[in-house]
């Protein structure tokens, strides 16, 4: 094993290199070696009292693991543990998920968001099942490989269930080391990336490297939180450079927000007092193969608006079968949902449709079935909110 450079960088908050007597003193006189490995000691000393209890900890199942890491990449711990309970006791193994269909995947999954998640377990799962015999990858280059699995996720499963030594670096461990070394530059920036994961290498625990990530994660969700992290409470504050400087508030150093971009939608809700009419979207796009109610253009969706006094006549074979309709006008709403970069203006126009309408575009679901149809959060919340959907 080579020299390893301390993880401690004698910067200023400008990112200038600052000459901190003290620091270098102590640098002198131990090896940065011997610094890390004290970080990573006390790091983990805290991680065996302070760890959450939480049901994925219990297992060294790859597949079990594997599947948690999918779930908590955009998923709070909160909301994820309720999800791998639920997918774990439908999917208890590969094999199972592998066999299963699309559909009954999204259904689990349904109410997560980010579905393209979802499609790769699914895909991923048919790999290992069928190319890979049933094994599961151990090094972490070789877990890159599998859909929807990228550096990070590779680095955690793989540390996590095979004891492979390699540091997983996400956002909150981003923010840690970010703290630790007083980074100069966004860690959006791939060089600052780059200088921070070779940091975490430098510090990671050789002995217990699936704990040793663990480890900081958990600092990052617990202690080195992004607004006001508890330094008081923190075994590595002895190594925290932004804390020995009082500068905890300037890191990480933020990039600009781009705005998101904005996209309007326009739905038609086709309903009875037994179920509601839905569309099945395609591949592309945004809510890939969720179900949605009528999508249409905002020039039919103001027509029918204003036709629904009779004040216009309807000129196409939308609104011939609109205005067949019976709108409700206490249930219209215009929604907003954030995704990640765009910001969804959605119109809903609902029309009681009585019963004996039939579309050949549409499919009728009943209220009692309509939990197996995988709906974007946003309709589901819609539905229930106007007590449509009584759950
Ligand atoms: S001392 Fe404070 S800023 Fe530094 S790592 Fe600990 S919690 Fe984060």
């Amino acid at each position: 094993m080579g020299h390893k450079k301390p993880l401690i960088l004698l910067l200023d908050c400008k990112g200038k290199r600052k000459v901190d007597k003290t620091q270098v003193l102590i640098v002198n006189k131990r090896s940065g070696e011997e610094l890390n490995e004290e970080l990573a000691r006390e790091l983990l000393y805290w991680y065996d009292e302070a760890k959450r209890d939480l049901p994925w900890r219990a297992s060294r199942d790859p597949y079990a693991i594997w599947v948690s890491e999918i779930i908590l990449q955009q998923t709070r711990v909160g909301q994820g543990i309720g999800y791998y309970i639920r997918f774990l006791s439908r999917f208890p193994n590969v094999k199972s998920l592998a066999e299963a269909s699309e559909q009954e995947v999204l259904s689990i999954w349904q109410g997560l968001g980010y579905y393209s998640r979802a499609f790769n377990l699914h895909r991923a799962a048919r790999m290992i099942a069928g190319e890979f015999r049933g094994h599961f990858p151990e090094a972490a280059n070789d877990w890159q490989k599998i859909p929807g699995v990228g550096a990070y996720t590779a680095a955690a499963v793989s540390s996590i269930a095979f004891g492979y030594p390699v540091a997983a670096v996400d956002g909150n461990v981003l923010r840690v080391l970010s703290r630790l070394t007083c980074e100069p530059e966004p860690v959006s920036e791939s060089s600052a990336r780059k200088r921070l994961s070779s940091g975490a290498e430098s510090i990671l625990s050789r002995e217990r490297p699936g704990d040793f990530n663990q480890a900081m994660m958990e600092l990052g969700a617990l202690v080195c939180v992004p607004k006001r992290p508890k330094c008081g409470d923190c075994p590595v504050a002895p190594h925290c450079h932004a804390y020995r400087i009082n500068q905890t508030h300037f890191y990480p150093v933020l990039s600009p927000k781009k705005a998101p971009t904005e996209l309007s939608l326009w739905y038609l809700v086709w309903f009875n007092r037994n179920g509601v009419f839905l569309r099945q979207r395609g591949n592309r796009s945004i809510w890939r193969q969720m179900w949605e109610f009528q999508a249409i253009g905002e020039h039919e969706y103001r027509f029918l608006q204003q036709s629904r006094n009779g004040a216009k006549q309807p000129s196409s074979e939308i609104m011939t079968v609109a205005v067949r309709g019976r709108p409700v006008p206490a249930l219209e709403r215009i929604l907003e949902h954030r995704l990640t970069h765009r910001l969804l203006r959605i119109s809903l126009l609902p029309m009681d449709c009585g019963v004996g309408f039939t579309d050949k575009f549409l499919t009728f679901v009943t209220w009692k079935d309509i939990k197996d149809y995988p709906l974007p959060v946003v309709f589901s919340k819609y539905l229930k909110e106007t007590e449509l959907w009584e759950v």
